[in-house]
């Protein structure tokens, strides 16, 4: 497996072994367990993972990566190899009690955002979710509300899933050295979820609605935001559901969030106008 690394698909492979059990123990990997490895690349942790679990499906995008691993491990009845982009990858279509379902990934940086949204959708959430990631995103999953790390990737996943920053790998444990510093993540999804999958995309609207104007007060948001800007009284609704008209969007923690979407909700808020899903949290 030594064809040069492709930087379009994010390939920094992670070569120093004690790095690859840590983050392969993080995930605690159980006989009963199924496991999805995002991306094994030229096996780091594949190689920690074949033979320990009862099912293993490897989802890698390179065109000769994924033929390798065919060839290599594709006879295994434990082990299933899928050509394809990760971000496609239904987890449902696996036939797999979610709590038995972990996934595991060095994942490539530039579809962070969205893989990890991909993974945090309603209804499809594995029970244990153990990613590398660029360090600014870990600080921005985990960031509490009121700095300027915290946005609307903050809200979303800390309202899907526990949050575990586990440890950071240095740059010299990759090939070919990256030029970002990489951390590793635990996401525990909640069980039961906080939220219906409805209110999770109005939560969605609403946060990215604030937080792409995070230096607006909330009565502004709303007056002028898509979707929000036909209610008449939004200072009114604001007072009674116990927030600051005045507050700036990264003053609310989650739980506030929340309680907002909710309120807005009974008055019918967001409109959809039409509007399309969206595929990530910004
Ligand atoms: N797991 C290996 C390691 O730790 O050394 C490889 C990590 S490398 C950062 C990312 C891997 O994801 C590469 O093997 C790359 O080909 C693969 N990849 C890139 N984009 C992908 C996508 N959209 N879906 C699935 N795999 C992808």
């Amino acid at each position: 497996m030594s064809a040069p690394a492709k930087k379009s698909l994010g390939q920094n492979f992670l070569v120093e072994r004690a790095y690859q059990e840590r983050i392969v123990a993080a995930l605690e990997p159980q006989p009963d367990d199924a496991v999805v490895e995002i991306g094994p690349g030229r096996g780091a942790l594949t190689r920690h993972l074949v033979g320990r679990v009862r099912r293993l499906v490897l989802v890698e995008l390179d065109d000769a990566l994924a033929a390798q691993w065919q060839t290599e491990l594709g006879a295994r009845p434990d082990v299933e190899v899928r050509h394809q982009d990760a971000l496609t990858l239904d987890l449902t279509a696996l036939d797999v009690a979610p709590a038995r379902l972990k996934v595991i990934g060095n994942i490539p940086y530039h579809i962070t955002s969205p893989l990890i949204f991909h993974l945090l959708q309603p209804g499809r959430r594995a029970a244990l979710i153990v990613l590398m990631v660029q360090r600014e995103v870990a600080v921005r999953m985990l960031a509490p509300a009121g700095g300027r790390n915290y946005g609307a990737l903050s809200v979303g996943v800390q309202t899907a899933a526990r949050v575990e920053r586990l440890f950071q790998v240095p740059r010299g444990a990759f090939r070919p050295v990256p030029g970002v510093d990489s951390t590793v993540v635990r996401l525990t999804p909640w069980q039961p979820p906080l939220l219906e999958p409805d209110e999770e995309a109005d939560l969605r609207a609403l946060t990215r609605a604030a937080f792409g104007w995070r230096r607006k007060q909330l009565q502004r948001i709303l007056r002028e935001a898509p979707g929000y800007e036909r209610d008449p009284d939004h200072v009114a609704l604001l007072a009674a559901a116990g927030f600051e008209p005045v507050a700036r969007p990264e003053s609310l923690a989650p739980a506030e969030f929340v309680r907002l979407m909710r309120a807005l909700r009974r008055l019918g808020c967001p409109r959809r106008d039409g509007r399309s899903e969206a595929s990530s949290w910004e």
